[in-house]
């Protein structure tokens, strides 16, 4: 649906106060609404309700908080673009290498190079892009543990937009079952493998950590990549351990520096040892096996 902004600029302390006076009072409608200073030097403040075109009412609503002793008198509006905002922050990402890994958006697709595994991820609405220190540093990690030990099927819990899952496909051309507890996350992660073409490769499905009749019947698994969190990943170590071939290799990732300790010893609870962790932005991604 398009947004109407009602806008209004005053002295930094007038739009301070009018603020504090709306927030509260508009807690229940949750437009959002922000502060920002458009004038530095004059110390002039824009305060902005962003509001559904449809709340016919909006524009006398907010003026109607205005407190009758400040200085404004009222609010202007403005419509906002209809603007894809997920497509619009993808055009200004980078793309990432990591490993042999390169992963962009098709408006990168020129700067791939020839020995390049190129991946390329759709703008959607789900995690893993390859910015985010985590997914870089388990594609690191992947990159060395699949070429050293030729896995021959794998798992990638909590794919998000597939970018791992498809990273494996590539590098290792293996089969692997890419689970999402969001269902939202698995159709992005379906439309990016058939993008990525290693469909015939890649089954995408959604489930609650191990709780679907795929795992059964696609594992036990040479190789398992689960970048969650530390308290989810601590809480499947069991399961982890009984998805896994004797052998083979567990890359964990969202884990911070400060989690590591906790998550290897809760692995080590199920017999795996810790081979090589990877620092990235303050977070890790760590090789385990059992
Ligand atoms: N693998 C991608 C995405 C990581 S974000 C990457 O490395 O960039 C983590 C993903 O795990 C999210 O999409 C989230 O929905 C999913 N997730 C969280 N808890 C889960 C669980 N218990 N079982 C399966 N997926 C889970």
């Amino acid at each position: 649906m398009a947004q109407v902004r009602y806008f209004l600029r005053a002295p930094k302390d007038v739009a301070e106060r009018l603020f504090a006076v709306i927030e509260p009072a508009l807690e229940e409608e949750a437009w959002p609404l922000s502060l920002s200073e458009v004038d530095e030097a004059a110390q002039i403040f824009e305060l902005s309700a962003y509001v559904d075109e449809n709340e016919g009412d909006a524009q006398a609503r907010l003026e109607a908080l205005i407190p009758v002793d400040l200085p404004v008198t009222g609010f202007e509006a403005e419509p906002v673009p209809d603007i894809d905002w997920v497509t619009k922050s993808l055009e200004g990402l980078k793309p990432v290498r990591a490993g042999r890994f390169l992963v962009h958006g098709s408006h990168d697709r020129d700067k791939r190079r020839i020995g390049d595994l190129a991946i390329e991820i759709e703008a959607g609405l789900a995690f893993g892009t390859g910015h985010h220190g985590t997914t870089a540093a388990c594609l690191e990690m992947l990159w060395e543990v699949a070429r050293r030990e030729r896995p021959r099927n794998a798992l990638d819990l909590g794919t998000g937009s597939a970018v791992l899952a498809i990273a494996l496909a590539k590098l290792a051309r293996i089969p692997v079952l890419a689970t999402d507890i969001d269902p939202v996350a698995t159709k992005v992660a379906m439309a990016n493998v058939r993008l990525n073409g290693v469909a015939s490769l890649v089954a995408c499905v959604t489930a609650p950590g191990f709780h679907h009749p795929s795992f059964a019947l696609a594992g036990p698994f040479d190789l398992i990549v689960a970048n969650i969190l530390a308290r989810p990943l601590i809480r499947l170590a069991p399961q982890m351990a009984r998805h896994l071939v004797p052998g083979g290799s567990l890359v964990l990732s969202g884990i911070l520096d400060s989690q590591r300790d906790a998550v290897v010893a809760a692995y080590a609870g199920q017999r795996f040892r810790h081979v090589r962790t990877i620092h990235r932005e303050g977070w890790v991604a760590i090789h385990l096996k059992r």
